[in-house]
């Protein structure tokens, strides 16, 4: 669905800004509409023999996408395949129904028994539990390294590693990888780099721009940008993309057009949001890094962070969550803070416009956290910053008087 060929196109020259409002349209092949509209279909009809014999000829290359069948996808989630794809600089994209959908869709696309994938210590912690409890039953071996420590990776691919894992900044601790170095050593080992996106977004980094084979999203997050539908995807680079769409759609997985249409809407004041929570959640960060009850503040924009300066090299720019810690203390004393919070709810999940905080669970092999420090995450949504620091200040204010009174 080209949408370079009609007047209200854009092309790969346009600024990224400009790009994000024309990707996945093609107003001429749907009414004149503006927006792609939501196909609902689980089957599509030929007039004729004569043309169902045409599409099964093209069919039989496995990069075809003309659509047969809803399970294969329809206009609406392919727009949002090509949109995402166009703006990563990969081949193509694979709607999936969740973020998790797409880690498990893509590990088993390019992993097979007797494999071993190398994995992030700071992985998103579902598919971590996803990785060591459910792919080794199927003979898929995982295990982990230090996201800060390339020299020692080369020492920890086998013979059998098939794919290198990232996630930059990883979840809950948000530590930098460095893409490029590992993409490297992963390739001169025959092995694949797959990289989860959702952090940055395309807006912020380009995986296909720093050796990454295998791109992923949990579009949940900031594409769909409104905390109102469960979605993933997978970008690849052109070589792999037969074997990945192949496995994800015979193992049943795709996604609702609403869902689809939901991301494409989400797309397109993706780089306005993004802005917005890339200022305040600064601004935030270095108000806390300021305050007296705090005692670290993991942003990967802060110069302290690690991999500060990796991220300064690959990334354009922060997105609105990150990290903060307090001192551990009694769950009682913790919960004054967290009950004194108004505009932060508690909540799983992040990126759309409402500020949310959530205590992780996060698991570290290397670089054990510290059980003195209680890790506090933060996303910084779409309210004013003055309002927000006001909510932080009131509630940091009433966990030191429930402090100094335990
Ligand atoms: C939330 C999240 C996922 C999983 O996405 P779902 O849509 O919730 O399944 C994957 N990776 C990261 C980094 C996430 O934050």
């Amino acid at each position: 669905m080209s949408s370079s060929n009609h007047k209200g196109g854009a092309s790969r020259d346009h600024d990224f800004a400009t790009r994000l409002g024309h990707v996945g349209r093609d107003p001429a092949a749907h009414g004149g509409t503006v927006n792609t509209p939501v196909y609902r279909a689980s089957t599509f009809v030929w007039p004729d023999t004569a043309s169902l014999d045409v599409q099964r000829e093209l069919a039989k290359d496995p990069a075809y996408r003309g659509i047969m069948y809803g399970r294969l996808g329809n206009p609406t989630t392919v727009a949002f395949e090509d949109a995402v794809a166009e703006l990563e600089g990969g081949f193509r994209g694979l709607i999936m129904p969740s973020g998790l959908a797409a880690i498990v869709g893509a590990v088993l696309s390019v992993a097979k028994a007797g494999e071993h994938i190398l994995v992030t210590d700071n992985v998103y912690p579902s598919a971590r539990n996803v990785f060591l409890n459910t792919l080794t039953r199927y003979g898929i071996a995982t295990t982990f390294f230090d996201p800060l420590d390339v020299d020692n990776l080369a020492l920890r691919i086998r013979k059998n590693t098939r794919l290198v894992y990232l996630e930059a900044p990883g979840s809950d601790t948000f530590e930098v990888q460095d893409v490029p170095r590992i993409a490297e050593v992963a390739h001169a080992h025959g092995a694949l780099v797959l990289f989860d996106n959702t952090w940055a977004t395309p807006y912020f980094f380009k995986p296909f721009e720093h050796g990454v084979d295998i791109s992923l999203h949990a579009a949940t997050k900031y594409l769909v940008g409104h905390s109102d539908a469960m979605l993933g995807l997978i970008v690849t680079r052109r070589e792999i993309y037969p074997d990945v769409r192949s496995t994800v759609r015979s193992l049943g997985y795709i996604a609702g057009p609403d869902d689809a249409y939901l991301a494409l809407r989400g797309l397109r004041t993706l780089g306005v949001r993004l802005d917005r929570h890339e200022r305040s959640a600064i601004e935030v960060a270095e108000w806390l890094s300021r305050h007296d009850a705090v005692l670290g503040v993991r942003h990967p924009a802060l110069e302290h962070h690690p991999g500060h300066a990796v991220w300064k090299r690959d990334f354009t720019g922060s997105s609105g969550l990150f990290s903060f810690e307090l001192p551990a203390t009694s769950p009682q004393v913790l919960n004054t803070f967290l009950d004194h919070l108004q505009l932060f709810a508690m909540g799983a999940s992040w990126g759309g416009y409402e500020s949310l905080v959530k205590l992780p669970h996060a698991t570290r092999t290397f670089q054990p956290l510290d059980p003195k420090r209680q890790i506090i995450r933060l996303h910084v949504g779409l309210e004013s910053v003055a309002d927000l620091i006001g909510d932080l200040d009131h509630a940091l204010g009433a966990f030191a008087d429930a402090r100094a009174r335990q």
